[in-house]
């Protein structure tokens, strides 16, 4: 029942002289790294929530982030909870329309703009939501990376007081005494909503979830127990701070723990990933699985020293048995864990853990964490199915959200009276508590009266040796209602497949009704900022080019 700042702040008094925070350069260059210890951290989080302080930043005012990942997008999270600000997640992918979608549904007061090679494009789309949004007070511009060759954005001078650089707010720390913030520390409580982050937008339109201290510290914080987390460890972050895999699974967990954290670069690279965990000892890496598949997949990946890393995370989705078990033996992830969550559930509900099998490791998503409580349920009726039997996945306890940020009627339809989260995805649950995802309510097909899960079916074709990614969706047909695409990502060199090919492949092995009838050969799969595979934008675009 602690604050994230005072949880910060005992990390700080234990480690002050380790490495809390290493930024690798984008061009790779392991001496160009900007390095922060534990001391230094602190320090910077100090002085950026007395600038929040100064600017007029209140208890549980929204400040969003829109940003990639950068060294700021961590000071940004402290300093705001320290002084029981509310961090707004803002997608960086996000675009003019969304952008102020999202400071108005929240009532956004300041809102902090990347940096990046993009930066003017964040710049003039930030100004119109300022001019267009009345709540939103402040912009808050961050500074370019310093990268050679590239000319460093200047924003301009401000012309009124509702812009400002970073430097400029944190240089305010001295209007406000250096008891300031401990005194607005007094005031909160581990039940203060502290976050309001959106769901990925999978499946629709994104959902402001918000979040607790006492949601997101002891989620973190569990999820490093159950790695192992000592302050000997170094995390290695390529997934994006805007989703809670970034700032959940990674910051909180990680210096809750003492540990260092190291951000790859801007943006997500797989070599750049790689190189992270080499030149600066990387014991724990993260990804969704696609990321990992585009590690594996570097034509160079052979000449990476990853001897040190030991462990780490793979979440957000599926992950194919295969590739699970390259990332076990060939990048020495012996430790690595497969988390399951939602943004709902701050995020993580089931993860494995040292000790399972291979078999559970690689093809269950773990069990239910401490503290929570897991069920599955018929969607039909809410009772709870046989064990072993698919129905809808609910989660209960400390980490389900507080509830959807000014959207009762959705809190209400996602958190029943007795506070079940339900998830909207299917699972199956076997006698030792181990759980397997089984695809979402929502990508269920139901082809002539039968339910087919395209996870089955993906798993399966996923074995083929031209295929290095395939997703599985349902589009309307006429007679059955429903038939099956698989959508293939060929590997390199390999020649394309048909519909024939497929359907041979898959004889003898597979019932005839889970057989695709359509065969998509494509080069990426439309993707969500937080590395989800789009499948209902892939099924309207099917759709569009099937007539
Ligand atoms: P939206 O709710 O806006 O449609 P979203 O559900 O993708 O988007 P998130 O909260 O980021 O938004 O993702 C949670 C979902 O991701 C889960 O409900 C589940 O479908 C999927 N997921 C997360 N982890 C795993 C995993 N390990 N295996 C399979 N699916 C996973
Ligand atoms: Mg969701």
């Amino acid at each position: 029942e602690e604050t994230i700042g005072a949880n910060f702040a005992r990390a700080v008094g234990q480690h002050a002289d380790r490495e809390a925070l290493v930024e690798a350069a984008g061009d790779g260059r392991a001496d160009a790294a900007r390095r922060w210890t534990y001391a230094e951290l602190a320090h910077d989080v100090d002085a950026a929530a007395r600038g929040l302080l100064a600017a007029g930043v209140a208890k549980g005012d929204r400040v969003g982030i829109w940003s990639p990942n950068c060294a700021e997008w961590t000071v940004i999270q402290y300093a705001t909870a320290a002084i029981g600000a509310i961090l707004v997640n803002v997608n960086p992918a996000y675009r003019a329309h969304e952008l102020q979608f999202v400071v108005r549904q929240n009532g956004m007061r300041m809102l902090v703009v990347a940096p990046s090679d993009r930066t003017s494009e964040y710049v003039a789309m930030a100004r119109t939501a300022l001019a267009e949004c009345p709540d939103l007070r402040e912009l808050v511009f961050l500074p370019a990376p310093p990268a050679p060759g590239e000319a460093v954005f200047e924003p301009g001078v401000p012309a009124s007081g509702e812009e400002t650089t970073w430097e400029a707010l944190v240089a305010r720390a001295g209007e406000v005494p250096a008891s300031a913030v401990e005194e607005r520390a007094a005031m909160l409580s581990a039940e203060d909503p502290i976050n309001i982050q959106y769901t990925s937008g999978t499946t629709g339109f994104p959902k402001g979830a918000t979040l607790t201290h006492r949601n997101i510290l002891n989620n973190g914080f569990a999820i490093g127990e159950l790695l192992g987390y000592t302050p000997e460890d170094r995390v290695v972050i390529p997934v994006p701070f805007y989703h809670c895999f970034g700032m959940v699974i990674g910051n909180l967990a990680a210096y809750s723990h003492g540990c260092a954290t190291i951000l790859p670069g801007r943006g997500f690279k797989p070599d750049a990933a790689l190189r992270a965990v080499q030149d600066f000892g990387g014991t724990s890496l993260y990804g969704v699985p696609t990321m990992f598949i585009a590690e594996l997949a570097l034509p160079d990946f052979g000449s990476y020293r990853l001897g040190t890393l030991r462990t780490g995370v793979m979440a957000g989705s599926t992950c194919p048995v295969e590739v699970m078990e390259r990332v076990i033996s060939d990048m020495h992830m012996e430790g690595v864990a497969i988390c399951y969550g939602m943004t709902e559930t701050s995020p993580v509900s089931t993860m494995t853990r040292a000790g399972d099998s291979l078999a559970q490791r690689t093809g269950t998503v773990g069990r239910t964490m401490p503290n929570l409580e897991s069920k599955v349920v018929d969607p039909a009726t809410g009772e709870t199915v046989e064990r072993g039997a698919i129905g809808e996945l609910c989660t209960r306890g400390y980490a389900v959200m507080a509830g959807y940020w000014d959207q009762p009627d959705k809190t209400a339809e996602a958190i029943d009276a007795d506070g079940w989260m339900h998830t909207g995805d299917l699972a199956r649950m076997d006698e030792d508590g181990y759980v397997m995802i089984e695809g979402r309510i929502k990508d269920m097909v139901i082809r002539g009266g039968e339910n087919v899960y395209p996870r089955e079916i993906e798993e399966f074709l996923y074995r083929h040796p031209d295929i290095q990614d395939v997703q599985v969706i349902g589009v309307p047909d006429p007679t059955y209602g429903e038939e099956l695409m698989a959508c293939i990502i060929l590997r390199p060199g390999a020649q394309p497949l048909t519909a024939e090919d497929i359907a041979e492949y898959c004889k003898g092995e597979l019932a005839h009704y889970k057989v695709p009838r359509y065969v998509d050969i494509r080069d990426s799969f439309p993707m969500t900022v937080s590395g989800k595979v789009r499948k209902v934008q892939m099924r309207e675009e099917a759709v569009a080019r099937l007539g």
